[in-house]
This record gives structure tokens, C-alpha cells and sequence, in this order.
């Protein structure tokens, strides 16, 4: 969702200019997820969904043994 700095709201794609600016105070919004950033998951988010699985397969088998 674009998001006006200057205003502080969020905008919907159809209500912003053309250009991608703020109809109302004529900012450049920021758009919070550019494609690039929000679509790689960082390293160390994945290094702790792989230790979190590792645990929770640990104690798993430590119940039966
Ligand atoms: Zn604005």
C-alpha cells in the first residue's frame, strides 16, 4: 500500500497522480514494499526457521525415546 510521508495516510494505487505522487500535498510516496526487498527473505530469517525446526524436531523426538 503507498504511503504519503507528508500526510501520513495511506493512498490507493488509483487515488495518486500519474506519476506516482501525492494527489493532495504532492510528495513522492514511498512505497514501503519496492518488489526487490519484501521478495528475498533474509539469510538470518531462515537460519532461525531451520534452527526453529531443528528444536521442535528435538523435542518431538525426545518425547518418545
Ligand atoms: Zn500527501
Amino acid at each position: 500500500m503507498p504511503w504519503c510521508e507528508e500526510c501520513s495516510k495511506y493512498l490507493t494505487p488509483s487515488s495518486m497522480s500519474a506519476d506516482g505522487s501525492c494527489p493532495k500535498c504532492g510528495a513522492v510516496i514511498e512505497e514501503p514494499s519496492d518488489g526487490t526487498e519484501s521478495e528475498t527473505t533474509p539469510w538470518h530469517f531462515k537460519l532461525l526457521v531451520v534452527a526453529l525446526i531443528a528444536y521442535l524436531s528435538w523435542r518431538i523426538i525426545a518425547i518418545f525415546v
